[in-house]
Parts: C-alpha cells; sequence; structure tokens
C-alpha cells in the first residue's frame, strides 16, 4: 500500500503523569508515572516532525499540563509552523499557557474533558474539587478569548444530563462538545460494567443526541454523533444505491494512514486508541523510518486491503457497500483482536436489527 511520507496528524502524549484520578482514564496515568521522554528528547521529535512536514500537532497526556517544562515544550512548539490542538483536563491551565496561547494564531482547539454539568456528575468521574479547578481554566480561557470545546465520554454516570451537558457547554461558551463511547481501555476496565451503557441505553443516548444535535447543531459533534449521523444517511439510502467505490472496503480508520500517536516514553503507536500497540520508539529509531518502514505499521496497514465481508459478522450483509468497518480499537478492547468487527459501527446493531451492547460481545 502507498503511504504518505509523513502523516498529517500525529498526537505527542508528553506524560503519562496526571494529578486526578479518574475512574475511565484510558490510558491508566497516575500521580507518579515515570519514563516520560525528556524536554531535548521532545525536542528533537518536534524539530524532526516538522522537518518532514507533519501538518498538525495535538498535545495530550496523561495530562499535558503537570509537566513542569509543558511552556518549554509548548513555546518550542510554536516557533515552528504546525497547527496545534491540546486535550486538557482543564485543572492546570495557568496565566503563563495562557498569555503564551493568546498569542498565537495557530491553535486550532483546547479540548477539556467534562463529564458532567456539575461538580456532582463531573466529580463522581474525576474526583472532589475538578470541576472548580476546571472552572478556573476555563475562566481564564474566557478572559483572553481562547476558544475551547469539551469532551465528553457517554455513560451511565451522565446518561441523563446529556440535555444539562449541552446548555452548560453553551453558557460557558465552549466551541463544541465531542461526545464518544466508553470503552474498556485502561482503567475502564475495571468500571465497565457499572458504567457501560445497556443495549437500551445506548439506545437513549443516540436518540437524546439526534435531538439534541438538531437544535445546536454547531456545538454537538464527536464520533457518536457523526456515527449516528452516518447510521441516518445509511438508513435513508435503499442498499442498491449504496456508492460503488467505498463498497466493501474497511475505509474508516486513519490511524497509520493520516495520523498516529507518540506515547510518553516514545513508543509509536497507530491511534490512543490502541495504547498497546506499539510499532517502534523514537528513542531507537527516526520518526519517518518508524512510520515509513516498521512491520507494526505495515500490518496494521493491511487491514485497509481486506473486504468487509471477510468479517463472518459482515457475510451476505446487504449494507457491505455503504459500511466504512468502524473502529480496530473496539474490536481490540473487546478482547476480539485489532482485525475485528466493530459493532458500535454496524448498522445493524445501529438500527437494532441485531440487540448487542459491548457487554454481550467481549
Ligand atoms: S483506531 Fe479508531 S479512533 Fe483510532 S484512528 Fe482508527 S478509527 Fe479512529
Ligand atoms: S452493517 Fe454491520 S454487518 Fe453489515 S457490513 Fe456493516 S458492520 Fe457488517
Amino acid at each position: 500500500m502507498k503511504v504518505f511520507s509523513a502523516p498529517q496528524k500525529v498526537t505527542l502524549n508528553i506524560t503519562n503523569r496526571c494529578n486526578l484520578n479518574c475512574l475511565y482514564c484510558a490510558v491508566s496515568s497516575t500521580k507518579n508515572a515515570p519514563g516520560d521522554l525528556t524536554l531535548a528528547e521532545w525536542k528533537a521529535v518536534v524539530d524532526e516532525l516538522a522537518r518532514i512536514k507533519v501538518f498538525h500537532l495535538l498535545i495530550s497526556g496523561g495530562e499535558p499540563l503537570v509537566r513542569s517544562d509543558f511552556g518549554a515544550i509548548l513555546k518550542h512548539i510554536l516557533q515552528l509552523p504546525f497547527r496545534i490542538s491540546i486535550n486538557t483536563n482543564g485543572t492546570r491551565i495557568d496565566n503563563d499557557y495562557v498569555l503564551l496561547l493568546a498569542e498565537t494564531n495557530r491553535l486550532d482547539n483546547i479540548q477539556i474533558s467534562l463529564d458532567g454539568p456539575n461538580a456532582k456528575i463531573h466529580d463522581y468521574i474525576r474526583g472532589h474539587g475538578s470541576f472548580a479547578s476546571m472552572m478556573q481554566g476555563i475562566q481564564l480561557l474566557q478572559q483572553y478569548n481562547i476558544p475551547f470545546s469539551f469532551f465528553v465520554v457517554v455513560c451511565r454516570n451522565n446518561l441523563k444530563y446529556l440535555k444539562q451537558i449541552v446548555l452548560f457547554s453553551k453558557k460557558v461558551g465552549a466551541t463544541q462538545i465531542a461526545f464518544c463511547n466508553l470503552l474498556p481501555q485502561g482503567s475502564a476496565i475495571e468500571h465497565f460494567k457499572d458504567l457501560n451503557l445497556s443495549f437500551g441505553e445506548q439506545k437513549e443516548a443516540e436518540a437524546e443526541l439526534r435531538r439534541l444535535k438538531k437544535l445546536y447543531p454547531d456545538l454537538v459533534g464527536g464520533s457518536l454523533v457523526q456515527t449516528i449521523e452516518w447510521m441516518n444517511t445509511i438508513s435513508r439510502a435503499p442498499a442498491s444505491e449504496h456508492t460503488p467505490e467505498i463498497a466493501n472496503k474497511i475505509t474508516s480508520c486513519g490511524g497509520s494512514i493520516s495520523e498516529c500517536s507518540i506515547r510518553p516514553e516514545g513508543w509509536v503507536i497507530p491511534c490512543d486508541r490502541l495504547w498497546d500497540c506499539k510499532v517502534g520508539s523514537v528513542r531507537e529509531d527516526s520518526f519517518q523510518s518508524i512510520w515509513l518502514h516498521s512491520e507494526g505499521f505495515r500490518n496494521f496497514r493491511t487491514r485497509y486491503s481486506r473486504r468487509l465481508d471477510s468479517f463472518k459478522e459482515c457475510k451476505n450483509c446487504i449494507y457491505t457497500g455503504v459500511c466504512k468497518g468502524g473502529c480496530p480499537a473496539i474490536p481490540y478492547h473487546l478482547g476480539k483482536g485489532i482485525d475485528g468487527w466493530d459493532p458500535l459501527s454496524c448498522y445493524k446493531v445501529f438500527s437494532g436489527q441485531k440487540k448487542l451492547s459491548l457487554l454481550e460481545y467481549q
């Protein structure tokens, strides 16, 4: 398969440490995780990414702002011609960082993790006081007119509060809310049974998000909403009219094709949702050599030449002409491997022709 000389976007997970202890941290961050690349090592990685013309850097973690040299990393990145985004829990945003961010015109987004519209719901997941600290960070961003969005994992804790989350986001001036599903990944594994939505609850969430998307089209988004919209498109098109150019192909995942991530200790991975799929280390090899030549990426990319109906679940399905195959991280975390079928992107499951929750598929 032909690959671009560099990905368009790379996520830099600059630390595995975090000041919070959330019930569903996808990367199992802790307060003392050792082994992060040093400032000098991150600078060298960033220089190479600029040299090979990566367009967009997403700075993430753990919580990136717990690094005492976060400002130095950010300054270095801002000297180079990247567009940037930052993922944060919002509790460590301070004046110095806000001043740096207010001066650049290359910041696309600060995405803050939000679990509920008030301290009670939010802190249940993130720990006492985290809502109040996040609100202080938001006030600083508001003061300097720095745009920010929210990232919301939909689960049992907040299922009944989706509307309030949207109204809260509107009130504080967020530009968007990215809603997504909970996955049994990292520390979420331990709490998955309690927090994961049943089939009926998933349908309830989808119906509510569809309604909210109609009311607040610019604000409501994210992978869960994109899936709902795509499924609505499928439902309107008769199977016979499905687009032949994507017929029977797996085309939905950009991991290892247009984007990838680097873990705090330098491991390169296809995507943050595939945290343990290490394909090489920037401590041992250049990033570009890993991108172009690693066996791990080569194997991962074979997924794209696979036919959709080679999944046993998709055999004889009339939607193979429009279905895009979903996210490999879902079957991976359900114990079916990277080459498995993704029930969260299946139109038959979405439309209720097949009744299945993630727990039942595990
Ligand atoms: S693994 Fe899933 S989340 Fe990651 S890029 Fe692919 S489709 Fe997207
Ligand atoms: S709708 Fe479901 S069964 Fe049909 S092709 Fe898509 S994923 Fe496979």
